[in-house]
C-alpha cells in the first residue's frame, strides 16, 4: 500500500511538472540571438525612385516602386499556439486593420498569396476588403475569399507562370513545391492527403482546414531590377531554369529541422540557379503571439516540434561561408527597405 502511494505521488509530480514545462514552451519564445547581426548592413534610407520593401512577418510583405504597391500574403493574426494545435482560429480583424493602417499605404494594387496554408492565406481576404485591392492566389485561396465574402470580383486565380503585370511590375508565379516538414506527424498533417481546399472555407476552423493549395514562387520583373521570393523552404527541380535574379528573398521556416542534404540542395536550387548575390531571409518568426509587439522566434514548443529556427541559421551561415560574395540579410520588420 504504501508502494503504491509513492509510485501514485511520484507519477503526479512528473505529470505536474511535465504540464508546467509544456505551458512554458507555449508561452516563451526562441530568441534569435547572434544573428540579430544579420540586420546590419541593411539600406533603411531609399530614394523615391528605388524598390521599396516592407517586411510584416512570416512572407507578408509589401513592395513599391511608389507608383504600384503589392502585398504578398497579407498574414497579421496571430494566435495563442493552443489554438493553432488544439482549437479553431480565423482572422483577427482588429489586428489586420492595426497593420494595415500602420502601413499607411496611399492604395494597394494587389495582394499576391504563396499558398494556402493560414499563416499566408487566412487574411488575405480581410485585407484586400479593408483597401480595396484584387486578392489574387489558387483555387484553394479564391475559396478562402469565397468563404469570408470577398465579392468575386475582388477574387482572381493566377496561373502557373502566367504573368501578372501591375505598373511597372511583372509578377510571375511559378508552381514550386512546399517545405517537405521532417517530422513524420507534422508532415502527415500539413501536407497529407488532398491539399486542395474544394468549398468555401469559413472559419473558424483547425488550422490544418488551411490545405496548402499548391506553393508558388513569384518572379518580380521591374525596371529598377529582378527578384525572387520563395515563402516556403522546397524547391522544384527545373522550375527556375533560364532565370536570373540578383536577390531572393528567402523563406527558411523550418529548413534547421531538415538533413544537412536538404538544406545544401535548397541553396544550390534557390540561390546558386538564378545566380543570387544577396538574400534576405523571411518566415523565421512566430504566427503566435500579437502582430502589435515586436517580432520573435516561434514558441520553444513549435521551434522543437517543426522548426529548429537556431539549426535554421546555422545552416545559412555555412552555406553563406561557401559563397563568400553572398550577401545575406534580415528585413527589420515594418521599416521600407531598398531592395
Ligand atoms: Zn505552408
Amino acid at each position: 500500500m504504501r508502494l503504491l502511494k509513492i509510485i501514485l505521488s511520484t507519477l503526479l509530480i512528473l505529470a505536474v511538472l511535465a504540464a508546467g514545462l509544456f505551458y512554458y514552451s507555449l508561452n516563451n519564445h526562441v530568441s534569435i540571438g547572434e544573428y540579430e547581426k544579420l540586420y546590419e548592413g541593411v539600406d533603411t534610407n531609399p530614394n523615391n525612385s528605388d524598390i521599396k520593401i516592407q517586411f510584416a512577418g512570416v512572407s507578408t510583405l509589401i513592395i513599391s516602386d511608389d507608383s504600384t504597391t503589392i502585398m504578398t500574403d497579407g498574414f497579421f493574426s496571430r494566435f495563442p499556439s493552443w489554438d493553432m494545435l488544439f482549437g479553431e482560429i480565423e482572422p483577427q480583424k482588429e489586428d489586420i486593420k492595426w497593420a494595415v493602417d500602420k502601413l499607411a499605404m496611399d492604395k494597394l494594387d494587389a495582394v499576391l498569396v504563396v499558398h494556402s496554408h493560414f499563416d499566408h492565406a487566412m487574411d488575405a481576404p480581410e485585407v484586400a476588403k479593408l483597401t480595396g485591392a484584387p486578392m489574387y492566389g489558387s483555387e484553394s485561396t479564391a475559396n478562402i475569399g469565397r468563404g469570408w465574402d470577398l465579392p468575386e470580383n475582388q477574387i482572381k486565380i493566377f496561373q502557373d507562370r502566367q504573368p501578372m503585370q501591375f505598373g511597372k511590375f511583372k509578377i510571375t508565379p511559378i508552381l514550386s513545391n512546399h517545405f517537405v516538414f521532417a517530422n513524420a506527424a507534422v508532415k502527415e498533417q500539413a501536407l497529407g492527403g488532398n491539399q486542395e481546399i474544394t468549398a468555401p472555407l469559413v472559419p473558424p476552423v483547425s488550422a490544418l482546414e488551411y490545405k496548402m493549395g499548391g506553393a508558388y514562387s513569384f518572379l518580380f520583373e521591374h525596371p529598377r531590377g529582378n527578384f525572387l521570393l520563395q515563402s516556403s523552404a522546397g524547391w522544384k527541380a527545373g522550375s527556375l531554369d533560364g532565370i536570373k535574379v540578383d536577390k531572393v528573398i528567402l523563406g527558411i521556416g523550418g529548413l534547421g529541422s531538415q538533413t544537412l542534404d536538404y538544406q545544401t540542395t535548397y541553396f544550390k536550387e534557390l540561390v546558386d540557379a538564378v545566380n543570387a548575390k544577396h538574400i534576405y531571409l523571411i518566415h523565421w518568426d512566430a504566427f503566435a503571439g500579437s502582430i502589435r509587439q515586436p517580432i520573435q522566434g516561434p514558441s520553444l514548443f513549435l521551434d522543437w516540434y517543426a522548426s529548429s529556427t537556431i539549426k535554421g541559421f546555422e545552416a545559412v551561415e555555412r552555406e553563406a561561408a561557401k559563397r563568400p560574395n553572398l550577401k545575406v540579410n534580415l528585413l527589420p520588420q515594418w521599416e521600407k527597405v531598398k531592395l
